[in-house]
């Protein structure tokens, strides 16, 4: 069944009045609608295109409910949900995602660190050296967003360019990429529709970093000091 069909069988289970849906090629995974009238019409990342007819099923039980503020019936979503944080669906798509992600750079040396210098020391010092060296990048986007992140599906770290610079300490990049890789080594605990990423183990593991207060601190006023910018006049 293609994805039209799916969006218009469930929304006619749902009296959704007339549903369209198309693909789209979004950077990210991520879908919108429009509604208008007794009509709505779904734009769905095209990195679902390949999705087995299950999971377009479930995908279009999980955004219709969303877009007429349902609750999705129990289980519904599951294999949704699933599907779009698995290695499945990512794998194939990665030179795809690649290409699209303006904000990052793949090249680890940075102008004051080096991603895989800083990777190398952290997996040595806190993981026995176990942990396989995953595609590390350099993000442009404001630390108020966020200051890494893990990617599970691609295999994908990435670092806040922010933190590439002399006036911020090497221990808070070592940190931030220390939290991030104890997310990939933990996983995420809990049900598909409520993931816990930071539970009770993760929170103290991440204490166990040498420098976990001074860190925070400097995370902290990174964040914030990129906020208060973003009110100052541009001259
Ligand atoms: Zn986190």
């Amino acid at each position: 069944m293609d994805l039209e069909a799916a969006f218009r069988q469930v929304g006619k289970q749902l009296s959704a009045g007339r549903v369209s849906a198309e693909y789209h090629p979004y950077a990210e995974l991520k879908h919108t609608w429009s509604r208008r009238q007794s009509s709505v019409s779904f734009r769905i990342s095209d990195y679902m295109d390949s999705a087995p007819g299950d999971v377009t099923d479930a995908m279009a039980w999980y955004l219709l409910c969303k877009a007429f503020g349902k609750a999705c019936p129990d289980g519904m979503a599951d294999r949704y949900l699933g599907y779009a944080r698995s290695r499945e669906m990512w794998g194939p798509k990665k030179p795809v995602y690649v290409s699209r992600a303006r904000s990052l750079s793949f090249r680890p040396v940075g102008s004051a660190r080096d991603l895989g210098t800083v990777f190398d020391y952290v997996n040595s010092c806190y993981f026995g050296g176990s942990v396989r060296r995953p595609d590390l990048a350099w993000a442009r986007e404001s630390p108020s967003v966020r200051l890494g992140f893990y990617f599970e599906p691609l295999d994908i770290l990435a670092a806040n360019r922010a933190l590439d610079s002399e006036k911020v300490p090497r221990y808070v990049l070592e940190f931030v990429v220390y939290h991030e890789l104890l997310h990939g080594v933990l996983g995420a605990k809990g049900p598909p529709t409520r993931r816990v990423h930071h539970t009770k183990e993760f929170r103290e593991l991440e204490r166990r970093f040498s420098m976990y207060e001074d860190a925070e601190a400097w995370l902290t006023k990174l964040a914030r000091k990129r906020r208060a910018e973003k009110g100052v006049p541009q001259v």
